[in-house]
């Protein structure tokens, strides 16, 4: 029994979910309808994964695939002073935050019937969708930047998908993409609904770590926003079904690089605002066109949060205090310690608020490139 329905940001249209789609014929974004809530009543609790939220997904199934996804660390370090929380989406499968939402749209999209899929990323997404994909027998064509690390490259290739390196910038990659949707289902992490569906197990996590609180501050990197947009969600739900009577603060942090939302917040904006990209080391947030960009931004001004925009000179100390607090995460993620810093430091954050700073992608992704902003060498 199919329940799920989208709505068209741009003309309004409603689409049932029963078919694999990922825009509106008007060629909108598609957003899944809101959840009808979720309590703690609800948790599957003996599920060390995503899933012990299930009952809260816009699914008609059981998953049909799943690697363990989800249900991540949260653990407590000092920073500068302050008790702050770390989320661990280091920890999953392929390593990065992107599995939460690539577990639930892939299962999706098997129950919908899908065939072959392609789908277009600066590496971590699409060695998520490569990996699940593979694990569900869907042959799999992954399209990336060239310039991407090598590792990513490599984590794609290993899970026998197509990939094909497109030269250029992120927006080049996108485009290849969106000419090959005659040839494949394209499975866009940044266009697919429920892909979002999965990261709003980020609030229910979080919320239930914390012994069914909730925090004061989140602080998320921010590239095409789908952790804050899941946040949001998933804090929605809890607040409809009575489980929360606050919200927190979400600080969308970016690359001051290349920075869409940053753009946008300063000119007081509620869309888009051009703005001159640069390249920038944290590759997994650069992104010159988000898909949601309203929607971002009215989910940063309704938590009364902002966004942050942290220079290439702030990323590399932020990623040496990170390592050495246990914490080894990609130049991208780097740049929530940084951001967090800099609240701290201007007083937007205060020391005894509750703060989660999201670390979405593994060291291990971006080896040389650590090595090389960190000068790492050898002793002789
Ligand atoms: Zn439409």
């Amino acid at each position: 029994m199919i329940t799920a329905s989208y709505r068209c940001a741009a003309c309004g249209r409603v689409w049932r979910a029963g078919r694999p789609r990922w825009q509106c014929e008007c060629g909108g974004h598609l957003n899944l309808l809101p959840g009808r809530g979720f309590s703690r009543g609800e948790i599957a609790a003996g599920e060390a994964s995503l899933w012990r939220y299930a009952a809260a997904l816009a699914l008609w199934s059981p998953p049909r695939v799943s690697l363990g996804e989800g249900w991540t660390p949260l653990v407590r370090r000092e920073w500068r002073g302050a008790k702050v929380y770390f989320k661990l989406e280091t920890q999953m499968p392929t390593g990065s935050f992107k599995d939460r939402g690539t577990a639930v749209m892939i299962n999706h999209l098997l129950a919908a019937g899908v065939g072959p899929i392609h789908e277009d990323s600066s590496g971590n997404a699409g060695a998520s969708i490569a990996t699940y994909a593979a694990a569900a027998g869907l042959p799999c064509r992954i399209y990336v930047p060239a310039a991407a690390p090598r590792g990513k490259l490599v984590q794609i290739a290993a899970s026998g998908a197509d990939v094909r390196a497109i030269p250029g910038t992120r927006q080049d990659v996108t485009e290849a993409a969106l000419a090959a949707t005659g040839e494949s289902f394209y499975a866009s992490h940044n266009w697919q609904p429920f892909f979002i569906e999965g990261t709003k197990t980020l609030a229910f996590e979080i919320w239930e770590q914390l012994g069914f609180r909730t925090p004061d501050n989140i602080l998320v990197p921010t590239g095409y926003g789908s952790n804050i947009l899941g946040l949001e969600r998933g804090f929605d739900e809890l607040e409809r079904a009575g489980e929360i009577a606050a919200r927190p603060r979400f600080f969308a942090v970016q690359a001051e690089n290349c920075a869409a939302f940053a753009a946008a917040w300063s000119a007081g904006a509620d869309s888009f605002v051009p703005f001159t990209g640069r390249p920038t080391i944290a590759d997994g947030i650069a992104t010159a066109k988000p898909v949601r960009v309203a929607e971002v931004l009215a989910a940063l001004r309704r938590s009364q949060g902002g966004v942050v925009a942290v220079a290439e000179a702030e990323i590399a100390p932020a990623l040496a205090t990170l390592g050495g607090l246990g914490l080894f995460v990609e130049p991208t993620s780097a740049t929530a310690g940084a951001a967090l810093t800099r609240l701290l430091r201007d007083g937007t954050i205060s020391a005894g608020q509750t703060s989660i700073v999201v670390l979405t992608g593994s060291g291990l992704k971006a080896a040389d490139r650590i090595g090389e902003l960190l000068e790492v060498g050898g002793s002789t």
